[in-house]
């Protein structure tokens, strides 16, 4: 008789379990019809960021960046892309025709403590880097002024495409005296006190890199999308719908707007108890909530409170274990290792869940739900941006629903050809979270019109786009923009 009510107990153990893992999916469901109602919220937010300054949670920034790479570029540039968990030192040389590029790259990640602690030291800290990476490359002692495109992946307000002021940090960084301060002076002080004879001659978003080197690939590029630890889009603008900087001219008639995405809200999105957690307990809380959804930083830490749930609830994960309580111990690259463990025991699974958990030993059903888990938040984080992608497109008339011209079937849509170049690891290395966002596009689109839409990847093109602009916007180059 124990037994039998060992056994009955445990099976209610295992359906209060699968009620969590319910109210889960029902709560991530992302339908077509809720991921359009999205995509129809992107585009009226982009619309009001850029009606006025403050009118949306979208920023909606300008970049002064008003002319991509035409690919007549010539010139030794250097780039500075920090921004994310490891920060990269570039040198490209153009040699004035479109070819592939191939730079040199060096790599290494940012010292915790410098994420949160004085603005002098990070920068002294990027300086001496770089100052070892030219070292190595070129004569530092040489009088000529080598120009350097900085990628600083965080909200700047711009004052020209070469300075700007940080309006706020994301993704975990907080040094609190750089909040307000000029960027690219902090650089160039830093660069100075190295005695480094270099200019910052671009100041950059991550995703305005990546719709530069996208652009300098394949012209019909026309927006950039970053899903790694952060996300955000940038989009290529018509001046004159900027409507809140009336009077803006440029030659070419358009500008860059960086949209900071990251920060889009809008009662459409499906929402789980998990997400407002994670938000409450954020050091930005009400910020940036789509990035909360989507992005590398968070995917795991969403995967680790619902585990934590349901470990709390029942014991099919053992004993609650103490880790499951601390944040970011989950982190996302090892939730997409679980994801795609394809092994028939879900050995993978079990490792990570007992090396970096601290669950040992727990049953194949048991494991089969973590996947599931993963399954779950990771379908929601990939159908978002893919939503995301289609509001871009439609606030510029590249959805295919201004398209169809009278009465005429699907088939008769004219749709140009339309690239978005796209960057970060969520993308790159993760299969699933590709596919499901590939599969997404299709369903909002529709296969006639997603035809026309091409996902392209660039590789370090955050930083290679911004040793490119860098090329653009010099003096020698200024002649050859179109
Ligand atoms: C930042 C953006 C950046 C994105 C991707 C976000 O947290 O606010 O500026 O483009 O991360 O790196
Ligand atoms: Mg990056």
């Amino acid at each position: 008789a124990l037994v039998v009510g060992r056994r009955v107990r445990s099976r209610r153990k295992w359906k209060r379990v699968v009620g969590v893992l319910k109210e889960l999916e029902e709560s991530c469901e992302t339908t077509v019809g809720r991921l359009k109602q999205v995509v129809d919220a992107m585009a009226v937010e982009m619309h009001a960021g850029l009606a006025s300054e403050g009118g949306s949670k979208l920023k909606m920034l300008l970049t002064f960046v008003d002319s991509l790479p035409s690919g007549s570029e010539k010139g030794i540039f250097y780039a500075l892309d920090l921004g994310g968990t490891n920060f990269r030192v570039l040198r490209v040389e153009l040699g004035g025709q479109r070819s592939d590029l191939d730079p040199d790259v060096e790599q290494q990640p940012i010292p915790e403590q410098l994420m949160t602690g004085r603005s002098e030291d990070l920068f002294d800290f990027i300086a001496s880097s770089l100052y070892q990476f030219v070292e190595k490359n070129d004569s530092v002692q040489s009088p000529i002024t080598k120009l350097l495109g900085f990628t600083f992946s965080f909200p700047v307000k711009q004052t020209s495409v070469s300075s700007g002021v940080l309006i706020k940090w994301t993704k975990g960084f907080a040094i609190r005296d750089m909040v307000e301060k000029e960027v690219a002076g902090a650089l160039q002080q830093a660069l100075t006190r190295k005695g480094l004879n270099m200019r910052v001659s671009v100041l950059v978003n991550d995703t305005v890199g990546t719709l530069a080197l996208g652009h300098y690939h394949d012209a019909d590029t026309v927006a950039a999308v970053i899903i790694g630890t952060g996300t955000n889009a940038c989009y290529w603008e018509r001046t004159d719908a900027i409507i809140k900087c009336q009077g803006l001219l440029t030659t070419s008639g358009g500008m860059v707007v960086n949209m900071e995405w990251g920060n889009f809200w809008s009662s459409h999105l499906p929402r789980t108890s998990y997400d407002v957690k994670l938000d409450a307990e954020s050091p930005n809380p009400n910020d940036q909530g789509f990035e909360k959804m989507i992005s590398g930083m968070y995917l795991g830490d969403i995967v680790r409170r619902v585990i934590l749930r349901m470990s709390e609830e029942s014991d099919v994960f053992g004993p609650v274990s103490s880790r499951l309580y601390v944040p970011f111990t989950l982190r996302t690259p090892l939730m997409a290792a679980m994801h795609e463990d394809d092994s028939p025991e879900l050995t993978q699974v079990a490792r990570i869940l007992k090396d970096f958990l601290d669950i040992p030993d727990i049953p194949l059903k048991a494991r089969k739900l973590v996947v599931k888990i993963c399954d779950v938040v990771t379908r929601r984080a990939a159908r978002l941006a893919a939503a995301g992608i289609v509001g871009i497109l439609k606030k510029i008339g590249r959805d295919g629903s201004g398209g169809i011209t009278g009465g005429r079937s699907r088939s008769d849509i004219k749709m140009r050809r339309t690239a978005v170049a796209v960057e970060g690891s969520l993308y790159t290395q993760y299969t699933m979270f590709r596919d499901y966002l590939h599969e997404a596009l299709n369903e909002i689109l529709g296969e006639d019109i997603a035809r026309h839409v091409v996902i392209i990847v660039t590789e370090d093109g955050s930083g290679t786009g911004a040793a490119l602009l860098a090329a653009s916007h010099s003096s020698e180059n200024v002649n050859n923009i179109q």
